[in-house]
């Protein structure tokens, strides 16, 4: 997992954005749900009282359970809080019986449907929709922060339906979580294998959850080879060797947790497998092109090229230098390089 890498004035901007548009599409969804046909069946003034008193009477910060609307003020709260646990308890137990009816209506409402869509008027740069696009168009995320394999950048065409765009995953599933379907923390940009593959509609409990790469650090869980399996490196290429992904100690208990998850839901050391030979050509490059083979023999045959060891380093392993983000495997690499490189300078 890598961290979703945002500052936080561009954050304060983007979380501005989401308020505005939660206030403006709820009370719009609001005023239009009455009648409005949910799961093949008309939305009714009592459903809309149910929906109503829940949400008033179990989130008003003032208890105002009497008002005639729902409370935007509290709705925009739910949906740009960092603390999407104490919602997701809450939703745990919103509606005491015909939950999913009720789950439905309260995604129309709340208006995940409609942001994913993006066919809402808005005020996102030079008015541009806010949208499930702009939203991760603006996390400027380019690889999956899960699995960190995939690009999920994106292209828009103005005026064309056709686009390449990134998931979106909700940390927090939304048909177990409705209150937290439009949280913006609750939104991950993500590629397709991770959240319709690997993720999908698997149930996860409130104490089961995988890292939020909003909130966790990259350093949560790396990777290695296997100790013992290390002298495997030496030999022919497709040996058997795996690659461990492996919880971060240092960190809290809970961040611990949280880690064992991911790898489980993502099958983390599974698909690095595939990477073996990318640890290998790391091992092979360290081998190679040490500070030895650097002073003896290629500066003396190409003096001018690098200034120095570190400079022609650099270059060898351009992994080191660059965000976690920046490309596919980056943190991979990383991990590896530093597992093996110890003692590499000593030949
Ligand atoms: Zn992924």
């Amino acid at each position: 997992m890598i961290k979703i890498d945002i500052n936080d004035s561009t954050l304060k901007k983007l979380v501005d954005y989401h308020t505005n548009y939660i206030k403006n599409t709820v009370s719009e969804n609001w005023n239009q749900i009455k009648g409005k046909t949910v799961a093949q069946k008309a939305v009714s003034q009592d459903e809309m009282n149910t929906i109503k008193d829940a949400l008033n009477r179990k989130l008003a910060k003032n208890n105002n359970s009497h008002s005639d609307n729902i409370l935007l003020e509290n709705i925009a709260d739910i949906c740009t809080t960092k603390n999407l646990r104490k919602y997701a308890i809450e939703s745990e137990d919103l509606f005491p019986a015909a939950t999913e009816r009720y789950v439905n209506i309260l995604l129309e409402i709340i208006g995940y449907r409609k942001f994913n869509k993006g066919d809402v008027s808005g005020q996102y740069n030079n008015g541009t929709a806010w949208n499930r696009h702009t939203f991760v168009q603006s996390l400027n995320v380019r690889v999956c922060p899960y699995c960190n394999r995939q690009y999920i950048t994106s292209f828009y065409k103005n005026g064309d339906r056709k686009l390449t765009t990134a998931d979106v995953d909700h940390y927090y599933p939304k048909t177990q979580y409705p209150l937290l379907s439009m949280n913006f923390f609750n939104m991950i940009p993500s590629c397709f294998i991770c959240n319709s593959g690997l993720k999908g509609r698997k149930k996860l409990k409130l104490n089961d959850m995988t890292l939020n790469p909003f909130f966790d650090d990259s350093d949560s869980l790396f990777f290695q080879i296997n100790n013992d399996e290390l002298g495997e490196l030496y030999s022919f290429r497709n040996s058997d060797i795996k690659i461990s992904t492996i919880v971060n100690k240092a960190k809290s208990n809970e961040s611990q947790k949280r880690a064992e998850k991911s790898i489980e839901i993502f099958y983390l050391p599974e698909i690095y497998n595939a990477h073996v030979e990318d640890a290998r050509t790391i091992k092979e490059n360290i081998n190679h092109f040490s500070r030895y083979y650097f002073e003896n023999v290629f500066q003396r045959n190409y003096q001018e090229l690098f200034n120095d060891y570190e400079d022609f380093e650099k270059t060898i392993f351009h992994f080191n230098d660059l965000n976690d983000g920046d490309e596919p495997l980056v943190k991979f690499k990383k991990d590896i390089y530093r597992q093996l490189n110890i003692g590499s300078t000593t030949v």
